[in-house]
């Protein structure tokens, strides 16, 4: 872990922008000591692996799930999480409003776009989003909220594509506001940018970056 890598991650942040310290694949500990650190937000990408955390780790942490979420795996994260970045599709979202109402809470979410050229990232098309903001049963669905937008830039070395790619996210999530959200001040999150690419996604208005290995490391995928 870089506790000195994390401090001027946080430091460089302007004002406006969190920081969801992505402890994927990472054992409790290195959460405690980060926590310990300060920071209280923190992102996960499996919903069994962020219940196990979440029943170990202190009450006041703030769960995120950042990753792809399947609809019998809801259980796991719906009495707790903070925020579910990952929405991408109606199906998902109906799903969660339900695990919301059986809870009695109201889950903040955000909807995840298709930015990257890339076929194994999920997320809608800005006309798929739209249908479905426009179909009458969204606005019927009480126990979630709608917080924002959330995507992933290709993973490639050419900076002028990612950020047209998140260029273009910010103006999806401009687009969304002003004609779905016009009076909504909860809708104002732009999930964007990760250890390789958050100074351009802060540049390009990010309010919420997820960092992962520039602060735990490289993770083992093979554990
Ligand atoms: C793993 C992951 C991250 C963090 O990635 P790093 O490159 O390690 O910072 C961010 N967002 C999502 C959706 C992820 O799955």
């Amino acid at each position: 872990m870089n506790i000195e890598k994390y401090d001027e991650i946080r430091a460089s942040l302007p004002a406006g922008v969190r920081l969801v310290a992505v402890s994927k694949f990472k054992p409790a500990e290195d959460i405690a000591t980060l926590y310990q650190h300060g920071q209280r937000v923190f992102g996960e990408n499996h919903a069994q692996e962020m219940k196990a955390k979440h029943e170990i780790l202190p009450q006041d942490i703030e769960w995120h799930f950042i990753g792809h979420l399947q609809t019998n795996k809801i259980k796991y994260i719906a009495p707790y999480v903070s925020l579910i970045h990952s929405i991408d599709s109606f199906d998902l979202l109906k799903e969660v409003n339900k695990h919301a109402v059986k809870n009695n809470r109201v889950i903040p979410c955000l909807l995840q776009f298709h930015i990257a050229d890339e076929e194994t990232k999920f997320g809608f098309t800005q006309e798929e989003c739209m249908a479905m903001l426009d179909n009458p049963s969204f606005g019927e669905l009480q126990n979630i909220k709608i917080h924002g937008v959330m995507g992933m830039a290709t993973f490639t070395d050419d900076k002028v594509q990612v950020r047209r790619e998140f260029h273009h996210l910010h103006q999806i999530f401009e687009d969304l506001k002003t004609h779905y959200f016009p009076q909504n001040p909860d809708f104002k999150e732009i999930s964007m940018g990760m250890t390789e690419d958050y100074p351009i996604a802060i540049e390009e208005g990010s309010t919420l970056i997820r960092i992962g290995s520039a602060i735990f490391g490289p993770r083992d995928y093979t554990i």
